[in-house]
Order: C-alpha cells, then structure tokens, then sequence
C-alpha cells in the first residue's frame, strides 16, 4: 500500500493517502482523465492522420513511466513497461476519428474540418468514442505504473492508428510489433457502446465481429437506344438479377444457424431514361464469422453472377467481372479462456448485474489481427455502457431511439464511462498478468 501511494506522488496522480482500492484511485484521477477526454475530443484527427493524437498518446504513457516508441505502423505508439518475471500482455486502443459533422452541441465539441478525397470539406468528429478508449487506456497505464509492487509481468500498451479504415493494426503488425518487442500471450481491447448505460459491461467468448469483405460487381452489357432493346444486352436488367438472387444466398442456402450478410450498398448505371447503358456497377459488403462461411458467400457470389449473365444470354467476352478486395477485417474472436477468466474477474468486482452479454454483431473490428496473426495468443474485447444513464432510461432501453455508434450525435457520458473503462481495463489486464 505504502509503495503504491508513494509511488503515485512520484507519478504526480493526485491520490489521497486514504486511497486503498481501485474505486478510490481510479475516482481520484477520473478529472485528469476526463480533461484529456475533452482535448482529444475537440481535437480529432482521421485515420492515419493521428499525428498530435499520437505525439500527446506518446507524452503521456511516457509520463506515467513507460518506454515508448513511436512511428510503429505510421502514427502508432508502443508503449513497455518491464516489471519483472511474468507473461507479456498487450492492451490496445484506436486514436482515429471520422469524417462526421459534429451535432452534439457540447462545449467540447469539435469544429475541425477536413478536405475529403473525392472534394467537398466535412467535419470531423469521434462519432466511435475512440476518445474514450485513449483516456480509458492512459488512466489503466498511470494506474498499473503506480501499482507495480502489486503485480509482475510485461505491459505493453499500444495506440493504434486507422482502425476506421481497417489498415491500422495490419500495419503495426508489419512493421515488426510481434518482433521488436515481445510478443504478447494476452491481448485486451475495449470498445465503448452505444447501447449499453454508464457503469456497465459487455463481454462474451466466441465471435464478436465479422469478417468484413467488399466486392465489386462490374457488369457488362452492350448499349443502345432505349426503344430497341432487341438490339442491346441490357446491363440493368441484368444487375437487377443479380441483386434478387444474392437474395437467395443467405436465405436458401447456407445453414439457417449460420449469420452473414449479402448487403448491396451501391447500384450504378445508366445516364438517361431513353439509353440502354453499356455498364452496371455493384459494390457489396459482404459478413460472416467464420473462414469457411466467407469463402462459401465469395464463391456463391461468383457463381450466382456467372449464372445469371449465362440466362441473360451474354457471351463469355461479356461476362460479369467480380472482384473481391485484397483488403478484409478478419472477424474478432473472444478466446474462451482468457474471456471467461476476465468476466468473472468483471463480476467479482462490478457485480452480475453490471456485466452484461456481448451480443455478437456483424460490424468488423481490426483488433481481431493480433490473434489472428498468432493464434496462440489469448484475446478478449469486451464493450463500455457510454450512454447516461437518464437518456437511457428515457428511450427505455430500446437501441434504436439512441444515437448510434458514428452518428453525429453520438455523446458518451465521460466521467463515468472512462472511470468504469480503467476499472475494468485493470481489472482485465490484472486477471491475466502475474501476482506478487
Ligand atoms: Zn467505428
Ligand atoms: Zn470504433
């Protein structure tokens, strides 16, 4: 205890000497964290583009005591603390934010704007809460810095660029973050949750998250005047069937227990009512859970595109092209062991009513590369209640009168999400490093 305390002066937390369990020392630096909270959150930067998110990431975790490295996978931070014998974990959080007109009308709002790729200017915005998760994850690291005596092990704990677009962690992970620093046997991520109120948790094994691919369907056809379709391969026509029968590859194929999804997203073709156009173009996002059921939707895909130019009667140097891109999230699996050891650790210490389920959703999280890249490790995410609690009770409980997740008015309650959020992160990550 002594130690702890001390050690806590040194760091400079404002802990008072009476502070003896988590709840009082995480109650204690709750308003650091919360005015950082508010810096980053007035402050976004978008994927890849986290350069003074990483710089004030970097300051922080080096403040708190650890060695740090930066620049791992373009912005992103690693930060080590070696605490004697014990096993290697790694705890993640994502610094991007999103191209999102703020509409929170909070005093910390942002009112940072961007040039888009395509023209045109957008606001940006945490509409994910990835604020949430970098001061949630700097309050774990001041925290478990200040406990050393209380535990033993590697921590390691890193800011991970571009979760948003899926390159992120593919990133770090190729610039050498399993090779130059130890590869961990734990990895731990959090994601704060639109649906779930203040002070609650949500954690299950299995999968979590999807596999998230994106295909593109170009579809060929000979163009012509409308009013002689006769003398046309009709791509319209035959991109319509494409759509109606994808319909078919989920509901009539594929095991009824089994969740994916075949949504298509864009439909594009044509310029005028009275041309036949020479063209038709689909872009699809493509979810499942499994290796097995992905690779069965690509193929269906494929077949069901070729089977339908083959009845529209289009020669093979017409036929539909697809293709599948390079870049997929891979779907976030929860390992078993890991997951079950840090729920009862959760409810040991929050209670059975504060941790709920982790409904698994057909959304993607690049998180689940640090175990796919080695499947020996051990990976849990587990999901942060972030709506106040009197706005949750207004909508009843029901998800769908509550701003989602990425909508511009997406507003988590700071002070108690990020105290629940390094409550359980050190819960988590204590349940899994070494005792003393
Ligand atoms: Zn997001
Ligand atoms: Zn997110």
């Amino acid at each position: 205890m002594r130690r702890f305390v001390a050690a806590a002066i040194f760091m400079g937390l404002a802990v008072p000497a009476a502070a003896d369990t988590l709840s009082d020392a995480v109650a204690a630096d709750t308003p650091y964290l919360v005015a950082l909270y508010k810096h980053l959150h007035a402050n976004p930067e978008v994927s890849f583009q986290e350069v003074e998110t990483s710089a004030r990431m970097a300051a922080e975790l080096k403040k708190a005591g650890f060695t740090v490295t930066t620049g791992v996978g373009k912005t992103g931070v690693v930060a080590m603390l070696k605490n004697g014998d014990g096993p290697v974990v790694m705890l993640r959080a994502d610094m991007d934010a999103l191209p999102v007109t703020e509409e929170t009308g909070l005093p910390y709002a942002s009112k940072k704007t961007i040039q888009l790729e395509g023209g045109g200017s957008s606001g940006v915005m945490h509409a994910c809460g990835h604020d949430i998760h970098m001061s949630s994850m700097i309050g774990t690291a001041r925290h478990l810095a200040a406990t050393k005596g209380e535990w033993a092990g590697t921590l390691i704990v890193i800011m991970q660029p571009a979760e948003e677009r899926g390159g992120g962690a593919r990133d770090m992970l190729a610039d050498g973050l399993y090779e130059r620093f130890p590869k961990p046997a734990h990895v731990i991520g959090l994601h704060d949750s639109a649906t779930l109120p203040t002070g609650t948790l949500g954690i299950s094994d299995g999968f979590v998250m999807a596999n998230v691919d994106s295909v593109d369907i170009e579809v060929k056809g000979k163009g012509g005047h409308g009013a002689y379709p006769h003398t046309t391969k009709d791509p319209v026509v035959l991109a319509s069937r494409i759509v109606g029968t994808l319909q078919t590859l989920i509901s009539r194929e594929l095991d009824p227990q089994t969740p994916a999804v075949v949504t298509v997203g864009a439909f594009n073709a044509g310029t005028k009512h009275n041309i036949i156009s020479d063209a038709a173009h689909l872009q699809l996002t493509v979810r499942s859970y499994s290796d097995e059921t992905r690779q069965f939707l690509i193929d269906g895909i494929k077949r069901i595109v070729r089977g339908e130019a083959i009845a529209a009667g289009m020669p093979e140097d017409l036929m539909p092209v697809v293709i599948v891109a390079d870049e997929f999230t891979p779907a976030t699996y929860n390992t078993p062991a890991q997951t079950m050891t840090i729920k009862a650790a959760f409810t040991e210490r929050f209670g059975e009513d504060k941790v709920k389920p982790y409904r698994p959703e057909m959304g993607g999280e690049d998180f689940s590369r640090y175990h796919r890249a080695d499947k020996s490790i051990e990976s849990t995410l587990f999901r942060i209640g972030a709506v106040k609690q009197s706005t949750y009770d207004a909508a009843g409980g029901d998800p769908t009168k509550l701003p989602s997740l990425h909508s511009s008015k997406f507003a988590p309650d700071p002070e108690p999400t990020i105290r629940t959020g390094v409550e359980a992160m050190v819960t988590a990550a204590r349940s899994v490093l070494g005792k003393r």
